[in-house]
């Protein structure tokens, strides 16, 4: 029976794992589903945003709310912090 327990406990580690995967595909796909809903420019000075470039993706500021996303851009985000 030793053999037959090792087997199960190997179909099962594969299913956890695919089910890892199957988690992280979903939410990379809703990740991209975000991104492509995304108003492609600045909120505050409509200054272009391209979510394909990971630079724009790093500096700008993207926040999330529960039915919008507000894009700022790294010029707009300074200005901001100036002000604070
Ligand atoms: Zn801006």
């Amino acid at each position: 029976m030793g053999s037959v327990t090792r087997k199960i406990g190997r179909k099962q580690e594969l299913a956890e794992r695919e089910q890892v995967r199957r988690v992280a595909r979903e939410s990379i796909r809703q990740m991209e589903a975000a991104l492509s809903r995304l108003s492609r420019k600045c909120s505050s000075c409509d200054a272009p945003f391209d979510p394909q470039d990971p630079v724009s993706l790093d500096r700008w500021h993207i926040s999330v709310t529960h039915d919008s996303t507000v894009l700022t851009c790294p010029e707009c985000k300074d200005r901001e912090s100036v002000v604070q």
